[in-house]
């Protein structure tokens, strides 16, 4: 399955006008990736991303854009590693590895922290640590 996803990325485009994108990379691997959201009052409508990955850092991004897309923006705040881990069966990945797969999590919380932080009652600032604690 990760092969699958790494040959065939879902959701792998760069997207027109997003609301929010947001940049992060894994310089231990390579690891690149730009994801763009675009927000439906409080739903994800779309979600895409780009850039460069290994086959384990394509397949969990493929495998959380299609998590988040028409949920709403806290239903995706509250995504934890697990939920993307065990959607690949990759809850016992070595140490090294971790980042490969969770790097998409971290660009996504950093991404809603971007769209929140602009909204007057947004409580961003949790997302921030959210993102600081997965690896
Ligand atoms: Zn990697």
């Amino acid at each position: 399955m990760i092969i699958e996803y790494s040959r065939n990325p879902l959701n792998f485009h760069k997207m027109e006008n997003p609301d929010v994108t947001h940049h992060d990379s894994n310089p231990l691997c390579g690891d690149s990736i730009d994801m763009d959201l675009k927000f439906d009052g409080e739903t994800i409508s779309d979600v895409s991303f780009h850039g460069s990955g290994c086959a384990i850092c394509m397949a969990c991004t493929s495998v959380l854009t299609e998590l988040v897309k028409g949920k709403s923006v806290s239903e995706a705040r509250g995504l934890e590693k697990n939920d993307v881990l065990g959607e690949l069966g990759l809850e016992h990945l070595q140490a090294v590895r971790i980042k490969c797969a969770l790097l998409s999590l971290k660009v996504l919380k950093l991404a809603l922290y971007k769209h929140l932080a602009a909204a007057p009652e947004g409580n961003a600032d949790v997302l921030k640590e959210d993102a600081a604690s997965l690896y």
